[in-house]
């Protein structure tokens, strides 16, 4: 029997209804769950929710035997907007043209705006496993897919309007805040660049002085949007627009394909076309007339469908993204995120919340805490002794119904690596020479045994640590300060230089180090610490630091000592 759902599984539950309310609406079909992402952009990683639950339920769909079609609709046949800060302003003159008609960014070897904020995205899901049929709208507008849905929502036009008018004076309040109060202006700000990419930034819904039309023809000599349909006829199709451009035409619509329905009744229309049974949407969409809640309306008024089911996500935040990466005016995408984690690592900060749960992904030394936690949590499943919920947000961030993701052979803590990295600057002969001298009864032979996390951790000191935190080791021993020390000072040190060789091993330098204050106080090396024996060990570390690295804190001590080496430890402390 498949499994069933438990109350710490939030995804088994929502498959359940999933798979019950498809049974109900389309038997014998296979369940249809559905994303939207419009590639306007660089696609900010905290709209990966938008398609992370999805994936998630379709993958539980799949690893029940059950068929299971996640669609991605690239919105690529939506308006430019707006040109993005870091991008040259010369764009603007695009404003207005579908995506797939603008020209990718210079220097892109991209065709077109869309596919060059598409394809990252697209390889970004391959890595994470995300498995997806992904649809372009440009491709089925101009195909002409749309047609029967388009001629049926000119001819329905009036009943449109009035379902639309029963939101428009609710709607002219203002729409829920997509970002949780108390946010910092960066997290504002990624709220904002997180909407833009839903398509709810889009709020024309077709009214004009001409009246009411829900298609928006690109015009044909310019091919922007500033159109306004000025009459259609519904027994010829037959439709006028002029253009601010200057341009006028007629055209017939069931020939045209140049344009496409406004937002708020694409959308709905494309509910009934791929039969979606599961989609959540943002919190953005909650207020009355959001165009979720209008396309409840038209999806069975207008198109004989169904709303799809599926919850309001709450936003996700992004803090600690250093100034190298937004000087660079970037927002944080998907794939950045990957260059400093693990793929499994990035799916687990979705398993385990509940959509409705809001979250941050921080990208500075929060991320050594995180991996900490989930190397605990890995020991647990491992050693049988972890939570339900445990067991089940790691099982669906470290496989699919398709297979295991890959994994680091021999997972070393993160912070670990990245202080090597940090002291090493990445030198392989080095690294490896430090990461052998961890656990030197199971030495390392080869890099390839800590990869993928070294790169990441390494990839994570060169683009996150402030050069201000980075760790220079001194050449040299600091003789001003040597001849400063006291007797007890000189003491602990000796104790520490003559006990390396014995102890050179991460978990024996960890003793080691604690043991100096200790046994300095004339106590045994396994005394429990006191408060007095903390506050000595915290100074015994502060001089060791300061005579290594000059500072007063550091890498933790007994990896800054391993990566060093003997010799020149001796050396700075004055041996
Ligand atoms: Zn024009």
């Amino acid at each position: 029997m498949p499994p069933q759902s438990t109350d710490a599984d939030w995804v088994a539950r929502m498959a359940d209804e999933v798979i019950a309310e498809s049974e109900l609406r389309a038997p014998g079909k296979p369940v249809v769950v559905a994303s939207g992402i419009s590639p306007s952009g660089p696609i900010h990683l905290g709209n990966l929710r938008e398609i992370m639950v999805p994936h998630l339920v379709a993958d539980e769909v799949r690893r029940r035997g059950i068929a299971c079609d996640h669609v991605l609709s690239w919105d690529d046949f939506d308006r430019l907007r707006r040109v993005p800060a870091n991008i040259d302003q010369s764009w603007a003159e695009h404003i207005g043209r579908p995506l797939t008609s603008v020209p990718a960014p210079p220097g892109s070897p991209y065709a077109s705006w869309a596919e060059h904020f598409r394809a990252p995205m697209e390889v970004a899901l391959a890595r994470m496993g995300v498995e997806y049929r992904g649809i372009s709208q440009t491709q089925m507008y101009t195909s002409g897919a749309y047609v029967d849905q388009v001629l049926l929502a000119m001819r329905e036009r009036e009943h449109i309007d009035q379902v639309l008018g029963r939101y428009r004076t609710k709607a002219a309040a203002r729409p829920a805040q997509a970002t949780p109060a108390g946010a910092t202006a960066d997290e504002t700000e990624a709220a904002a660049a997180a909407a833009e990419g839903s398509g709810a930034a889009s709020e024309d819904d077709g009214a004009s002085s001409a009246g009411y039309f829900p298609y928006k023809p690109y015009c044909s000599v310019c091919d922007r949007d500033f159109t306004t349909v000025t009459s259609y006829d519904d027994e010829t199709t037959q439709m006028s627009y002029t253009c601010q451009c200057g341009h006028s035409e007629t055209v017939l619509l069931k020939d045209h394909r140049r344009g496409k329905l406004v937002w708020k009744v694409d959308w709905p229309m494309r509910w009934a076309y791929e039969g979606v049974i599961f989609e959540p949407s943002g919190v953005d969409h909650q207020s009355p007339g959001s165009s979720f809640v209008v396309g409840g309306q038209l999806v069975s008024e207008i198109f004989g469908g169904k709303q799809p089911i599926g919850p309001m996500y709450a936003f996700v935040g992004i803090s600690g993204m250093s100034k190298m990466s937004s000087s660079r005016g970037a927002v944080p995408t998907p794939g950045d995120a990957l260059e400093i984690m693990e793929e499994f690592l990035l799916r687990w900060l979705y398993t385990r919340r509940r959509p409705q749960q809001a979250f941050t992904i921080a990208l500075d030394a929060e991320l050594h805490r995180l991996y900490d936690e989930w190397d605990a949590v890995e020991r647990r499943v491992a050693g049988g002794n972890a939570s339900e919920l445990d067991i089940s947000a790691y099982d669906r961030a470290i496989r699919t119904a398709a297979g295991e993701l890959p994994r680091t052979p021999r997972p070393l803590p993160y912070r670990t690596l990245a202080s090597v990295a940090d002291i090493t600057t990445g030198d392989p002969v080095q690294t490896l020479r430090i990461l052998s001298d961890l656990d030197p009864g199971h030495p390392i032979a080869s890099l390839d045994e800590v990869r993928p996390r070294l790169d990441r951790a390494q990839c994570w000191v060169a683009t996150q640590l402030p050069a201000a935190q980075r760790t220079r080791l001194h050449d040299e021993p600091d003789r001003t300060a040597l001849d400063a020390l006291s007797d007890s000072e000189r003491g602990a040190l000796k104790l520490l230089a003559d006990g390396l060789e014995e102890h050179w091993s991460l978990d024996g330098l960890s003793q080691l180090v604690y043991a100096v204050p200790k046994l300095q106080a004339g106590l045994p090396a396994d005394a429990k610490p006191t408060p007095e024996l903390k506050a000595a060990q915290r100074q015994f570390f502060a001089l060791v630091y300061r005579l290594l690295i000059g500072t007063e804190t550091g890498p933790r001590l007994p990896t800054l000592l391993l990566a060093a080496g003997p010799a020149r430890v001796r050396a700075l402390l004055g041996g």
